[in-house]
């Protein structure tokens, strides 16, 4: 348990901060806080009530945010880690920290507004609507973040570096564009159950772009979902074959990619048959296909090298055109990279899926050039890993 709030910082770190950090020859706290181009606004006529907005128009991956945690806590399971960190902030005497749950106590969630003294009531339920999972048994709360509302298909994309959450634009913004971040993994979650963990966890009816967009498609997006669905069950059941072994897993790997292939010509044609435009379109590529676990399991089980090719070529078609922002962008850029180094395909391709890889990193992690992001430590799974002075620490899920 610890709790910090070192001085704000008015210019976003430099690369040699960040590499101070990064390297381990820093702390994370080191970045300090920081708010970029954002500005909180009240829109009354909403449910939503508070919110974030850009105040210029902005790049993918240009620094947001940077936040230490108000409170932090780990080794425990949430319910645990809440109460902690209840306790914690009940005894909290630092000024800026006791403002801060001030100002996140006003907000619309809770029924005793103006109170200046914060109850057990209050800070538990700031915590539990604002409380940030950073793994399986890491929770803190922050103070602006907590203003982030949800979206299934958000554009900001968050890496925690050490406790400092650090918020980047996931795509090019425009000047008073709303930023929004997914409170869960909306990923392969279809519109009634994502309504379902909205209201269910934050009590809200989920309205954003793209369940507007999946109301408006109704049932011929519901049955392009199924048929696609039920091509994967075919997919699961070829893959359990191939990993169980025996004579028929060089025929399932075959098989296989041509499964694959069906499952993106599927969402493909969907999307070319409604006439959607580009940003639809690749919102449904990036909802459906973004997150298709079976991406590990053909890279890591395909079985010859022709069937490498193809799904190769097809798993760098998607990268190329869903939204760059989300960690399982980063996961499905990295599995094709492995892919093509794997398979030792033709070097242009491997070339290509290094490429795609490092531009969706870079989104996600700064503006790093390959070559620096390659020093700093390895890209793996996702996951910046960071090995510096004898430690090793992920910046994100671990
Ligand atoms: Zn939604």
């Amino acid at each position: 348990m610890e709790t910090t709030c070192e001085a704000r910082r008015s210019t976003p770190p430099s690369e040699d901060e960040w590499l101070a950090v990064l390297s381990g020859s820093k702390s994370p706290s080191a970045l300090r806080d920081y708010t970029g181009p954002v500005e909180v606004f009240h829109d009354s006529s909403q449910r939503k009530g508070r919110g974030l907005r850009t105040t210029r128009a902005v790049r993918a991956g240009e620094i947001l945010l940077i936040a230490q945690p108000l409170a932090y806590c780990e080794g425990f399971d949430k319910k645990q880690a809440n109460q902690k960190i209840v306790e914690s902030l009940l005894i909290e005497e630092d000024d800026d920290i006791i403002s801060a749950l001030q100002d996140l106590s006003d907000g619309s969630v809770l029924d005793d507004s103006n109170t200046s003294e914060l109850s057990r009531k209050n800070i538990n339920g700031i915590v539990n609507v604002n409380g940030f999972q950073l793994t399986e048994s890491r929770f803190a709360l922050y103070h602006l973040p907590s203003y982030l509302n949800h979206s299934c298909i958000s554009n900001c994309t968050h890496v925690f570096v050490g406790n400092v959450l650090v918020s980047r634009a996931g795509r090019d913004l425009a000047c008073g564009e709303e930023l929004t971040f997914a409170y869960f993994i909306p990923i392969d979650l279809n519109f009634k159950a994502r309504q379902e963990r909205t209201q269910n966890g934050w009590n809200f009816v989920c309205s954003c772009e793209f369940c507007r967009l999946e109301m408006d498609m109704g049932e011929p997006l519901e049955s392009m979902y199924a048929q696609c669905h039920r091509k994967l069950e075919l997919l699961c059941k070829l893959f359990e074959q191939l990993v169980s072994g025996g004579a028929a897993s060089r025929m399932s790997a075959a098989s296989l990619s041509q499964q694959f292939r069906a499952v993106l010509n599927v969402v493909e044609n969907f999307v070319q048959e409604t006439r959607l435009n580009e940003r639809q379109a690749n919102m449904i590529r990036a909802m459906f296909i973004g997150g298709m676990s079976t991406y590990r399991a053909l890279s890591e089980y395909c079985g010859n090298t022709d069937d490498a090719v193809q799904l190769q070529c097809s798993i760098n078609e998607v990268q190329q055109v869903v939204e760059p922002g989300s960690l399982e962008q980063c996961k499905t850029s990295w599995i094709a990279k492995t892919f093509a180094e794997t398979y030792c395909l033709p070097s242009t391709r491997v070339e290509e899926s290094a490429d795609i890889c490092s531009r969706v990193h870079r989104v996600r992690y700064g503006g790093y050039d390959n070559e620096r992001i390659m020093q700093l430590g390895m890209i793996k799974t996702g996951e910046l890993l960071i090995r510096g002075k004898g430690n090793e620490w992920t910046l994100d899920f671990k």
